[in-house]
């Protein structure tokens, strides 16, 4: 296929900040791309090579493309600076530089995919020493081989700035009308896309090999399944209002969640954003790789512990686990548990539709198994009534936990679904709203007097599924110390944009926006209506959407959530609908 129909859809799709426009624009790219490739066209344009969960990286700086484009255009380093001054992006410094060359010696082949895609692939894939002086020479070989349109989408690429604001749903819609005629049949890719996070495979099989097939995907070792999410409760008299009968009540720790993956002497750790981070974990790795188990998927939630109180330590220490050296030291300095909460895959057989007290069973068998203190079945008791519940939820505090889970006996594991089959239960934090919200940064303004140079404030906003759209509700400046300030100066700037993102939904204007990728905890004293705010718009009152009334930063960069796993807009709907009724009450 050639390159530059790819070019010609993504210019199309760079134009349009409407949803609906944009899967028009996929579905007729998907219609004219052979299906032996839809692979590795479905990958392209969401940005990647590979899906997320393989971790690959092109992993070239700024400097190195500056000197590929150097060698390809033969134009000294002083007057590409020049342009890349002006134009400020060095996709379209690549398209400007390959412009100025004289191409009347070379009459430029047609380009394909495929060859865009190995090219990028083989970069992607070399390491070691001399590694860079090669890289830089493929990067320069592909952009003469190309012309200054295509250059600047290879480039953009290979920096990670090619921002078309293409998320799953949008794929998968297209993928449904382009293959099946219809929409309606996203919901089976949905399904599928939930048990083996990989967008590429699923199209494939879909082009290939049809419905039927995409129908039969099931879970596979080493491909992460999407996390089954809990809806939350205010109260514990709400819980019951869910579950009838008796239900599992369990400690909520404050850790990292793992899916853990075993076969033979291979194991592999997932985040909760399905990333490999087995490298954080080399010690809970180490004890299941030398266990019995076999053929086996577990999930459970990794915590510190303090070693004088024998307390749960909060999540934040944690993030002492993440680091290339010294990984020996914070193993002895901070030791972890892993507390098994679910089963889904075990010794070679799908376990995700059997009822949750008969996983639980497998998940004690499982734990007796592996035989190391470092491995603990999650606390659990089985509840009848709002005062179990409540005695239960006061242990759970004391013993340094976030809250409690609920969980009906009964209920399947539904990969990548939130529902009441898991409620979640958390303790106060000294605000009205019982839960903390998780929003994504979507915009800034400068700050003034101590903040200059840095954000002084922050646009939040709540992710719609429904428009697959990030919808405003919040302003946030408090709660921020000035390494935070310093750190998110640092960390947006990799996402900074010089107008709103198409995926965001605002009224109000800043100074900057971003591209939705960072999320962060915020706690409110309550939720009110607001005239100039978008999440909820219209849900409540006419021409009135939904704000966090005294928002204050926790401190917690959600880094294991990806900007869709924010809180949604219908929570916040709902939020506001439950805080009325405990007025009311
Ligand atoms: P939160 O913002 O509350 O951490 P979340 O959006 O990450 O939530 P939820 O589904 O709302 O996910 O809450 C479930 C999370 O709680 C799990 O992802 C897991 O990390 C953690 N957790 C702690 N203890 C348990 C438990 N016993 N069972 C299931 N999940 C648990």
């Amino acid at each position: 296929m050639e390159f530059s129909l790819l070019v010609d859809a993504f210019e199309q799709m760079e134009m349009t900040s409407s949803r609906l426009r944009l899967t028009d624009h996929l579905v007729s790219l998907l219609r004219m791309t052979p299906t032996d490739i839809i692979e590795k066209v479905v990958y392209l344009i969401q940005g990647k090579l590979r899906p997320d969960f393989e971790g690959i990286e092109i992993g070239m700086a700024e400097k190195m493309i500056l000197r590929s484009l150097a060698q390809s255009s033969g134009m000294g380093m002083t007057a590409l600076l020049e342009i890349y001054r002006d134009t400020g992006d060095l996709g379209n410094l690549a398209k400007e530089a390959m412009h100025h060359k004289d191409q009347t010696s070379l009459m430029p082949q047609r380009m394909s995919v495929e060859r865009v895609y190995s090219v990028l692939y083989e970069i992607a894939g070399t390491t070691g020493p001399r590694s860079q002086e090669y890289k830089i020479r493929l990067v320069s070989s592909i952009i003469n081989e190309s012309s200054p349109r295509e250059s600047r989408y290879i480039i953009k690429f290979i920096m990670g700035s090619l921002r078309l604001g293409i998320a799953d749903n949008t794929v998968m819609d297209a993928l449904s009308l382009a293959f099946t005629g219809t929409k309606t049949n996203r919901v089976l890719l949905e399904n599928a896309y939930n048990v083996s996070s990989d967008l590429g495979t699923v199209a494939r099989i879909l082009a290939t090999e049809g419905l039927d097939a995409v129908e039969k995907i099931s879970i596979i070792l080493f491909k992460p399944v999407r996390p089954m999410l809990a809806e939350r409760a205010p109260t514990i008299e709400d819980v019951f209002h869910q579950v009838k009968g008796s239900a599992a009540a369990e400690f909520k720790l404050d850790g990292e969640r793992i899916q853990v993956h075993k076969a033979n002497g291979r194991v592999e750790l997932f985040s909760r954003r399905l990333e490999k981070i087995t490298s954080h974990f080399p010690d809970i790795s180490t004890i299941i790789a030398g266990s019995k188990l076999s053929d086996t998927i577990f999930e459970g939630e990794v915590v510190a512990i303090d070693l004088d109180t024998l307390n749960f330590l909060p999540f934040q220490v944690l993030m002492h686990r993440r680091r290339k050296h010294g990984v020996d030291e914070a193993i002895k300095n901070y030791p972890v548990y892993l507390n098994v909460f679910d089963i889904l895959y075990y010794d070679g057989e799908t376990k995700t539709h059997l009822p949750y007290s008969d996983r639980r069973k497998i998940i004690e068998r499982l734990v007796s198994v592996i035989n190391d203190h470092r491995i603990l079945l999650v606390p659990q008791t089985v509840v009848q009534d709002a005062k179990s519940l409540s005695n239960y939820m006061s242990k759970a505090i004391e013993a340094g936990c976030e809250g409690i889970m609920v969980k009906q006996l009964e209920s399947e594991y539904r990969a990548g679904a939130r529902g009441y089959a898991w409620i979640k239960l958390k303790r106060e934090y000294g605000s009205d709203l019982t839960d903390t919200l998780d929003l994504v940064i979507v915009g800034a303004l400068y700050g003034r007097g101590r903040r200059v140079g840095r954000y002084g404030a922050l646009l939040l906003a709540a992710y719609d599924p429904k428009t697959d759209t990030f919808k405003t509700a919040s302003k946030v400046g408090t709660g921020f110390t000035d390494k935070h300030l310093a750190d998110f100066y640092n960390s947006l700037g990799r996402h900074l944009l010089r107008h709103k993102h198409p995926r965001v939904d605002a009224a109000i204007q800043m100074d900057v926006w971003f591209e939705p990728k960072i999320v962060i905890e915020i706690v409110a004293s309550e939720i009110t209506l607001s005239p100039v705010h978008t999440a909820g718009m219209n849900a409540i009152r006419e021409k009135y959407g939904l704000a966090l009334r005294f928002p204050k930063f926790t401190g917690k960069i959600r880094d294991d959530k990806n900007a869709e796993d924010a809180t949604k807009v219908e929570e916040l709907v709902t939020l506001y609908s439950q805080q009325k009724r405990t007025i009311q009450r």
